[in-house]
Parts: structure tokens; C-alpha cells; sequence
């Protein structure tokens, strides 16, 4: 065996980080739809008005480069936690580990065994560990929901009875499809069924972070089988990297408390690169484009949230109501307005409609005073008098802020009326 460092320098256990770790992830994502900015839900998908609010911002369904955006740059910035870390979100941040761990350490709590993913015990305390799983099933389900419904409106709406079928049938098929989840699959989840494991392998390059026991490291093995038992995936680490390990460090853990016996370090360490080769591992061609790709998508989408206008503008003529002519043989036109204030303020707003040579024209329905709250979009019906057209010919309508600035435009075409 290698010489024996100072007991003093034996490294400590991962396990109480990555336990932290979990509780922070997991009560970040239960309590992030509580929170506001400026009124708005830090992070929610607001259907009725189909828009995403994100950390203060609305982003309507009309700008939808900017959701595609915000898809692409997540999706990339996967990519690329996958590329660097290999499995660790698996392990460390997945809600499906989190609530494997929760299940089996209630499990345990109440004296049962967790023996190839199935429950050992007396049937009282299984019937106990259901009833757990089912409640916990329920809150992650409401989690859910209020991602899309805000969680005081949500319990508004129970209490008084007006929380829509559709969402009570979401929740109870989100409560049931978790639940058996908790109760029969747990682990099979990451194992078998998960396509990210999948798609992880294809990724993962010399670079990539895994654990592993060096070749050199190998003959201080005692064979004690710890790695195994702690093992939620029940694999062997000893026979090197697989598709079934979840970098979770559990068998780190094991085998460093086994090694701390012999007052020598563990075996198993976690490593960038195949050869333990170190963080210089990252600064490969792959890794670093990839940084590049996320850098530039996130900066375009920063920079393009950041400097939108505050308000939009958009005008049809309305296909329900025919263009006709006055008795002073003026054209009146009848046209629907949307207009939307994408601050974070209440704000109010004034109309206006010229044709394009600058000529103002008259707007009959409310043009002055639109009083929009933060976030809103809102439909304004309105009639243009115009000289009759002959031909048709385009106008413009102005949307102004409250010092008479100009904030958006939106042009239209008038056309002859058709007897
Ligand atoms: S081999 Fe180690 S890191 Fe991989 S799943 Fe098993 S305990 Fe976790
Ligand atoms: S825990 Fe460590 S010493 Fe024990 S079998 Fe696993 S690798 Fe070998």
C-alpha cells in the first residue's frame, strides 16, 4: 500500500454538500413561484394572456424569437453543464434523485428496507411510506401547477370553490403519474427510462467530469464491497464508467470512510478527463465552442429583453364590421387595436393615426388615456375617418407615452368600399 498521508489531510465526505445542495435546489424550485417583482411572478407561464414572466420581464407569445431565445440557450447551456460535469445533475440536482433520496430515506426512517428498488418490512409501515409518497406526490404536483397559476390565486380558488376542472384533473393526473413513480419505479426512472442518460453518453468526451478509480489506485482496493452497498444504482464502480451511474459520489463517500480506517484516502475520486488530467481537461475544442454558442445566445438574449420597446402596437382592420360611406362622404373604417405595455409599470397611453404624408386623421373610441397596467395587452375597437378612398392607401397609427413621446407604430391599408 502507498505511503499514509496525516489523518488530518484526509479529505471529507461529499455527502452532507450534495444533501445541501438538494434542500437549496429543491426549496428554490418550491418557493420560486411565490415570489414577485415588481408584481410579476419571478418565473411563470401565464396562459391566459400567453406570456412568460421571467425575473421581471414579460415576454408575450408575439415576441416569439425571444422565447426561442430563451429555448435555444437553455438548451445549449445543457448541453454544455452535460459536456463539463457528465452526469453530476443527475446526481446532485435531478428532482427525480431528490425525491428517489426523500422516498428511501422516509423509508428508512420508518424501519423499512429498500432492497433492489422494492420496500421490505411490515405492511403497516409501507402503507405509512405510501401515504408519504401520495402527500409528497400532491405538493409536487401544486409545485407544478403554479408555474402556470400563482399559488395565491391557486389556494384563492380552491378555497372558494372556482379552480377549474381542468386544472383539478391535471393535478390529480400529475399527484397519480408521481406517485407511481415514488411507489414502482424510482430508480428504474434514471436506469431504464430517462432519455437525458441516454443522450449524456453521446456526449461525454475526455474532458467531461466522472468518477472513477485510477488504474495506480487499484491495488489498495480491500475488496470490502462498500461502494457497492452505498450504490443507489446498484452498480459496481470498480468495473469503470457506466451508463447507469449518476456521479452522486455515493461510493466516494463509502470508500473514503472504509480507507479512513487505514488513515489513507479513499479511492474513488471524481476527475476531469479519463487520466485525471485536472481542470485542464476543459480547454478542449468542443467545450470551449460550446461556452462560446452559450455566451453569444445569451448575450443576444440579455441584450434583446433588455432594450425592447416598452410598448407594442398592432392594428387590423375589423373583419366584422364593413368600411362604409358617411352622409358628409367621408369613409369610416372600422379597425381593432392591441395595445401592450411591456414595462414593469402601470403606464397610459395616447393614440394617434396620420396618413403617411403626415396628415392627421380622426379616430373616433377612446384614443387618449389607455390606462394599461404592467404586462397587459389589451384590444381597443376604434372607427377612422378617412377621405373616401379610390384606391387603397396605407396609414399609420402612433402609440404615445404620456409625455407625447413616440413608442410604437403600426401601419394599415384603407380600401375603397365595395358596394
Ligand atoms: S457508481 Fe458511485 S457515483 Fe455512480 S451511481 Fe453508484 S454510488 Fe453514485
Ligand atoms: S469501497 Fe473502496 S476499498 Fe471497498 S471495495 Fe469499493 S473501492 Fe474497494
Amino acid at each position: 500500500m502507498s505511503k499514509s498521508p496525516h489523518p488530518d489531510k484526509l479529505p471529507g465526505l461529499l455527502s452532507p454538500w450534495r444533501r445541501t445542495f438538494q434542500w437549496f435546489s429543491s426549496l428554490l424550485i418550491l418557493l420560486l413561484p411565490w415570489f414577485q417583482l415588481d408584481g410579476k411572478s419571478l418565473l411563470r407561464i401565464d396562459v391566459p394572456s400567453l406570456s412568460l414572466h421571467l425575473f421581471g420581464q414579460v415576454l408575450r407569445i408575439e415576441e416569439l424569437f425571444l422565447f426561442l431565445l430563451f429555448c435555444l440557450a437553455f438548451g445549449v447551456g445543457f448541453l454544455l453543464i452535460t459536456l463539463i460535469s457528465g452526469r453530476v445533475w443527475c446526481g446532485w440536482a435531478c428532482p427525480q434523485t431528490t425525491l428517489n433520496d426523500l422516498a428511501e430515506w422516509f423509508a428508512k426512517l420508518i424501519k423499512l428496507e429498500v432492497i433492489h428498488n422494492q420496500l421490505k418490512g411490515e405492511l403497516w409501515r409501507k402503507s405509512i411510506a405510501q401515504l408519504f409518497y401520495l402527500l409528497l406526490s400532491a405538493l409536487v404536483s401544486a409545485n407544478l401547477i403554479w408555474y402556470f397559476i400563482e399559488p395565491q390565486t391557486f389556494f384563492n380558488r380552491i378555497v372558494s370553490g372556482q379552480l377549474h376542472y381542468g386544472v383539478w384533473l391535471t393535478l390529480l393526473s400529475l399527484t397519480l403519474t408521481i406517485y407511481l413513480d415514488l411507489a414502482l419505479i424510482r430508480r428504474l426512472m434514471c436506469k431504464e427510462f430517462c432519455p437525458y442518460g441516454r443522450i449524456q453518453t453521446a456526449l461525454v468526451d475526455e474532458g467531461t467530469l466522472t468518477l472513477q478509480i485510477p488504474e495506480s489506485e487499484k491495488e489498495r482496493c480491500t475488496e470490502c464491497g462498500s461502494c457497492i452497498t452505498a450504490c443507489p444504482m446498484e452498480i459496481d464502480i470498480r468495473q469503470g464508467l457506466q451508463i447507469e451511474c449518476i456521479n452522486c459520489g455515493c461510493c466516494l463517500d463509502a470508500c473514503r470512510k472504509v480507507m479512513q480506517n487505514y488513515q489513507q484516502p479513499g479511492l474513488i475520486y471524481y476527475t476531469f478527463g479519463t487520466d485525471n488530467q485536472g481542470t485542464k481537461a476543459l480547454f478542449n475544442p468542443r467545450t470551449i465552442t460550446l461556452l462560446l454558442v452559450f455566451l453569444v445566445i445569451s448575450s443576444i438574449l440579455t441584450f434583446s429583453v433588455l432594450t425592447r420597446a416598452e410598448a407594442s402596437l398592432k392594428v387590423s382592420v375589423s373583419h366584422t364590421v364593413a368600411s362604409r360611406i358617411l352622409k358628409n362622404g367621408q369613409q369610416a373604417t372600422f379597425f381593432n387595436a392591441w395595445v401592450n405595455n411591456r414595462s414593469t409599470h402601470s403606464k397610459i397611453y395616447h393614440l394617434q393615426a396620420q396618413t403617411l404624408d403626415g396628415a392627421v386623421l380622426t379616430i373616433k373610441g377612446q384614443t387618449d388615456n389607455l390606462d394599461l397596467s404592467a404586462g397587459r395587452n389589451q384590444k381597443f375597437d376604434y372607427v377612422l375617418v378617412s377621405p373616401a378612398a379610390k384606391e387603397p392607401f396605407m396609414i399609420e397609427f402612433i402609440l404615445l407615452g404620456q409625455q407625447n413621446q413616440q413608442l410604437a407604430t403600426a401601419e394599415a391599408q384603407i380600401s375603397p368600399v365595395t358596394k
